[in-house]
């Protein structure tokens, strides 16, 4: 059983971003192979030291599409700079429906949080209105 790992899938192993049977099969790979095992420690290296943004590597190595939590992170705007380029390349450039999917999925999610959080925040000032006029009245 044979199995070549990219740059890339290593990289994204490593930043927790590889999808779980790939990650299984790497793990597995890494057990037995020496070579393998230098080329992780090596990447783990450079990325330590900033010599590969995952951004980058990504480019490079045409990488698939990112994991849901890295969309949430960019819908959030909390990515750095490389990698949401990469993601916007990825959606609006080559256009991948499958990502195009998942963020419209996760911006529902997202606008439903911020409207509860909302519909809290007004009913407080409401409640705090009621409670400042009344005072008024009072007075
Ligand atoms: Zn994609």
């Amino acid at each position: 059983m044979l199995h070549i790992f990219s740059n890339a899938e290593l990289a994204a192993y490593l930043e927790e971003d590889l999808d779980a049977a790939r990650s299984s099969q790497l793990e597995q790979a890494l057990a037995n192979d020496v070579e393998l095992n230098n080329r992780l420690n090596t990447l783990r290296q450079q990325i330590a030291v900033g010599e590969h943004s995952l951004g980058a590597i990504w480019r490079q190595h045409n990488l698939g599409c990112p994991s849901r939590k890295t969309l949430g992170a960019y819908l959030l705007g909390v990515l750095p700079g490389e990698q949401k380029l990469f993601i916007q390349s990825h959606i609006e450039t080559r256009g991948c429906l499958t990502c195009q999917a998942n963020l419209d999925d996760l911006e529902e999610q997202q606008t439903q949080n911020q409207a509860n959080m909302t519909a809290r925040t007004t009913r407080y000032y409401q409640s705090s209105i009621g409670y400042l006029s009344q005072h008024r009245n009072d007075s």
